[in-house]
């Protein structure tokens, strides 16, 4: 990386903490960043753009790449694309403004990469699933949800209890899911690697 698309990077990492904007951590962003080189993938889709940052590293990480990201909240969505169009990204990162559970995508892709509300990845998944290729991969961040997942309830809101619940299921739903070869990983907050069979 040269020294001014560091300092580029670092200055959207500074924004995002600034403005609590939960961006991957970067041993999750090493992880992607890797799986996408080893496994050659080139054409993904981003659920949970925020402002651009894991968009970004990915398209870093492979000039080969190319991402399609949707973001549903206007202010993240207008500073993402600030941020692609300063990286002149822009020929490889589309953005769509827009709810993911209201969209229709186009075309499909080789990695889908959940990273949107939480406790709705099992419609993501089940939305989304039809524009994976025959043997793609589906890739879910925050599955320990900042070691949460795992700790005792009785500690917790209402809603986020509720959010820990729905985080469960997605986990059980994806074990039980016979169609893909599932991996948990504990790198960065949790991650789930779905490989359709
Ligand atoms: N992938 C980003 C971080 C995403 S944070 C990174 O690592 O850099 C999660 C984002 O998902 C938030 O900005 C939130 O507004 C967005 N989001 C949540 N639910 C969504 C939905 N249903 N459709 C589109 N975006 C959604
Ligand atoms: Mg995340």
């Amino acid at each position: 990386m040269n020294e001014n698309v560091y300092n580029q990077i670092k200055e959207i990492k500074k924004y995002a903490l600034d403005n609590k904007i939960p961006i991957m951590v970067d041993r999750g962003i090493d992880f992607l960043t890797r799986f996408i080189v080893d496994h050659q993938v080139e054409n993904i889709l981003e659920v949970g753009t925020a402002i651009g940052y894991s968009s970004i590293m990915m398209a870093l990480s492979s000039p080969n790449v190319k991402i399609t990201t949707i973001e549903r909240d206007q202010e993240r969505y207008m500073e993402a694309v600030k941020n692609i169009k300063k990286m002149g990204l822009e020929d490889r990162i589309t953005l769509i403004f827009n709810d993911a559970l209201d969209v229709e995508v186009d075309g499909t892709f080789d990695l889908i990469f959940l990273d949107a509300a939480k406790g709705q990845n099992i419609r993501f998944f089940e939305k989304f699933e039809k524009n994976l290729t025959e043997h793609g991969t589906i890739i879910t961040d925050n599955m320990d949800f900042h070691g949460l997942v795992n700790q005792e309830e009785e500690s917790m809101s209402r809603n986020l209890r509720g959010l820990i619940r729905k985080i469960k299921e997605y986990q059980e739903f994806l074990e039980n899911n016979e169609n893909y070869d599932v991996k948990f990983l504990t790198t960065g907050d949790g991650i789930a690697v779905a490989h359709r069979k």
